[in-house]
């Protein structure tokens, strides 16, 4: 038998790769220097284990360990690129593009910005969940400063067009900024071939710790220029002070090894297990949401069709760790703004489940998902009279 619950939600977060803990721990211990202590050999063994990870940080999307930024993770790390681009470049314009189905970290600090003073056009999304590049052409503007449109999506994982975005930015002389949270560490993400100037990413969601992220900072062709938003010892060339989490540092860079070395093995065994999950599953009244070729291996967003979606969640949840992919409050789902913009009714998003595979999950546990999925559904259908 296998532990219960089932972890399906990996997209919230992974369990940490026994890999990563090892090369962590000595850095809670025998070498607990400070990376910024420049007098002595704990300082030194500290630094040098940051600069190996900002190496291997930077190998796993293609860029220069200097255009690395550690920070505290990936919100962190968006709220530093979306209000260090406004603050630094307003002599310039105040105009952001981004989407609708953007990760609250995003919409959230751009709300910030409005009131700021900042101008926002919210792109929306078709029915697979992908942006109109001539409407976002559409939208470039003279003021415009930066457009910012996540890699893959976290509740359906569909990824955007991403090299197109960043040609169409780069032509214009545009900032582009994507969060590329969902997408690092799963599929090839390069900086250069895809024209992005500042990324985004969390160690917590790549088999590392919690609390440790990094910004990818272009500095040539364009360099890049931020304004700080935290501000105290000048770490991270200025950018973001504060003394480093040497451990977690090290954890995010062995983690992003680990990824780049089995980056398409581990996506083709994942995306395997994930087809033959929705494979079995289809057998029931399901819908996929999202855009079935531009999609990140591991993420199965299904609207199990006519179920209520409340009830289907609390008997899922007994035996297998998944989300709605909404917000609950209090009692009530909140359809999920992300599935809502794609046009799927209210009722529909309501009925809809992510699952999100990870590198631990086996064929076994897959199958018992099956079957205790199609188990929850049919109580679901006995047991209701609701008319959905
Ligand atoms: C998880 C996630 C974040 C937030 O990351 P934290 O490191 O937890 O702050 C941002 N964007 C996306 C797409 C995510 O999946």
């Amino acid at each position: 038998m296998h532990d219960l619950p089932i972890y399906l939600d990996n997209n919230a977060t992974t369990c940490v790769d026994s890999r990563v803990l090892e090369v962590m721990l000595p850095f809670f211990t025998k070498n607990y220097g400070n990376a910024a202590s420049k007098s002595h050999a704990c300082g030194w063994t500290a630094e040098q284990a940051v600069e190996i990870a900002r190496q291997q940080v930077s190998a796993l999307i293609g860029c220069e360990a200097n255009e690395i930024v550690f920070t505290s993770g990936a919100t962190e790390s968006i709220n530093l690129a979306l209000k260090g681009v406004y603050e630094m470049y307003s002599s310039k314009g105040n105009h952001f593009i981004t989407v609708c189905t953007e990760h609250k970290a995003v919409l959230d600090t751009c709300a910030h910005l409005e009131k700021m003073g900042a101008e926002i056009t919210y792109l929306p999304v078709n029915k697979e969940g992908i942006i109109d590049l001539n409407e976002l052409k559409k939208e470039i503007k003279k003021s415009t400063i930066l457009i910012s449109v996540m890699y893959a999506n976290n509740e359906t994982g569909v990824i955007q067009n991403i090299k197109e975005i960043g040609k169409i930015a780069k032509e214009k002389d545009i900032l582009f900024f994507s969060d590329a949270t969902q997408a690092v560490g799963k599929i090839p993400v390069n900086v250069i071939d895809d024209h992005i100037d500042l990324i985004s990413f969390s160690a917590h969601k790549i088999y590392g710790p919690k609390g440790v992220g990094a910004l990818y900072v272009r500095r040539k062709s364009p360099r890049v220029r931020l304004v700080a938003q935290m501000d105290g010892g000048g770490h991270e060339r200025g950018l973001r002070s504060g003394t480093l989490n040497v451990p977690g540092i090290v954890g995010l860079g062995k983690a992003s090894e680990i990824c780049n070395e089995n980056l398409s093995k581990e996506a083709e065994k994942i995306t395997s297990l994930r087809d033959h999950f929705e494979q079995q599953l289809s057998k029931q009244n399901i819908k996929i949401n999202g855009d079935d070729t531009l999609r990140i291996p591991n993420s199965s967003n299904i609207s199990f069709n006519k179920s209520p979606g409340e009830q289907l969640l609390s008997l899922l949840s007994r035996k297998l760790a998944v989300s709605s992919g909404s917000a609950c409050t209090s009692a009530t789902l909140e359809p999920s703004y992300v599935l809502r913009a794609m046009g799927i009714s209210e009722n529909e998003a309501k009925s809809s489940i992510r699952f999100s595979l990870g590198r631990f999950n086996t064929r076994d546990e897959i199958d018992f998902a099956v079957d205790y999925v199609s188990e929850c559904l049919k109580k679901v259908s006995e047991s209701s009279n609701i008319p959905y």
